[in-house]
């Protein structure tokens, strides 16, 4: 066929798509071929790995700032932050309450811990203590401006962004050239975040390969049925429940979105971490007809609270551990279980391996013994690709599911206003 595609150069006719699928797959090849000399993967393989995701970690503090000042600064009626601002943590808590109760479903019925025979060397795991309700809430207010840019602790970042933006509006007339330099720093962040896309399947190779090379099947083996059970759950919360939500409330086919979101799901497997992840999600949800509006707000937002793939984990993870330790849970503590782990899912910080962190804190809840999480340890970062990819999926299909209610919103007043 000799159509127009003929014109362009050979790589440049397939998708980003493609190439980052491509990329995962080679990445994982050269990983099983470097499991012999993961030193080799380390060495001169993962560097291109880190320097794709310092470059997005580079870019993601900033383009969350301008964007929403931007979008603050833009806003035609404050009921509509509202509006969108209750809807999206609406569906961020129905959507994690569904996902931890798939994860026990999923751990009872297919006996997860069943054939683990326990380790003769002695666990050991110090938790952290983790933060209570109230400092959590108070820790969500910066006390510093640099500071959370810094650390890109992305919470705070948002607060400050809404405050300077609504500061921006307060201020009138005077703050003119302020908001110029926001919505052009924001159009900037944009084009260097797409210049940093384009090299994505490099970041990906570099991640996943060593990766995979440090990962031999023999780290996997004992621990083979977890990572089934929770890759099902896992699989079906995409399936089944974003499947549900996309076709009921944005009335769009979940086929057409989940081909969307493949890239943004192929970095998220590769990367295990969502906030690496948020540029290219805000890429691809507003390349599907999802508003700039939604996603600079929405997006940011459930990277850092909405993780859906680490609730399903911990769910997962609370029953293996019973099961090892041959506890049996009553369905009150289950009920426990699902309570802590979407407040454990909540404050997950959106990077590598935060959520297993946060697993001890639900292990407690019930009184489970928190040595546990050493057993699950050794196989966190095969867990971690997955549950990032789904934590997100959920984001994606909530910023889709708000966009299109607010629009159908929109376009009755309208039509109510035009009769
Ligand atoms: N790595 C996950 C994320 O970034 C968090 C987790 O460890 O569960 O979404």
């Amino acid at each position: 066929d000799a159509g127009n595609k003929g014109d362009k150069p050979w790589f440049k006719r397939l998708s980003l798509t493609t190439w980052i699928f491509i990329a995962l797959v080679l990445g994982v090849i050269a990983g099983v071929a470097l499991q012999g000399a993961p030193d080799i993967a380390d060495t001169y393989i993962k560097p291109f790995g880190t320097i794709f995701l310092n470059l997005i970690k580079m870019i993601v503090v900033p383009l969350v700032l301008f964007s929403i000042i931007a979008g603050v600064v833009s806003l035609d009626d404050v009921k509509k932050v509202g509006a969108i601002g209750g809807k999206t943590i609406l569906f961020y808590l129905v959507t994690t309450a569904f996902a931890v109760t798939l994860g026990l479903v999923f751990a009872n019925v297919m006996n997860v811990g069943a054939n683990y025979t326990m380790p003769t060397s002695d666990l050991s795991y110090e938790p952290t203590d983790p933060p209570s309700f109230i400092d959590t809430i108070v820790n969500i207010f910066p006390s510093n401006f640099f500071q959370p840019m810094a650390d890109a602790t992305m919470l705070q970042v948002i607060v400050i962004a809404v405050v300077f933006g609504f500061g921006m509006i307060a201020a009138g007339k005077k703050a003119k050239p302020v908001i110029d330099i926001c919505n052009a720093l924001s159009d900037v962040c944009i084009a260097i975040m797409r210049g940093i896309i384009l090299v994505a399947p490099f970041g990906v190779f570099g991640l996943i390969c060593p990766v995979i090379a440090n990962n031999g099947i023999d780290v996997l083996r004992p621990l083979l049925w977890l990572i089934v059970v929770a890759y099902v759950a896992m699989i079906c919360q995409i399936a089944l429940v974003y499947s549900g939500i996309i076709k009921v409330f944005a009335r769009m086919s979940p086929l057409k979105f989940l081909k969307g979101e493949m890239p943004v799901m192929g970095f998220a497997f590769a990367s295990a971490s969502s906030v690496g992840t948020l540029p290219i999600n805000m890429e691809c949800t507003e390349k599907m007809g999802v508003s700039k509006e939604v996603t600079s707000f929405v997006l940011p937002l459930g990277a850092t609270i909405n993780m859906d793939g680490t609730a399903i984990y911990q769910g997962v993870c609370a029953i293996f551990i019973a099961q090892v330790f041959g506890i049996d849970l009553t369905v009150g503590q289950q009920l426990t279980i699902v309570m802590t782990a979407v407040l454990a899912s909540i404050g997950t910080a959106g990077v590598p391996g935060s959520g297993m962190i946060m697993l001890a804190m639900v292990l407690q809840s019930v009184g489970l013994p928190v040595e546990g999480v050493a057993l699950v340890a050794g196989v966190d970062r095969i867990l971690d690709m997955m549950r990032t990819t789904v934590n997100v999926t959920g984001d994606a299909a909530v910023a889709t599911c708000v966009d299109a209610m607010q629009k159908r919103a929109a376009a009755r007043k309208a039509k109510k206003a035009a009769a």
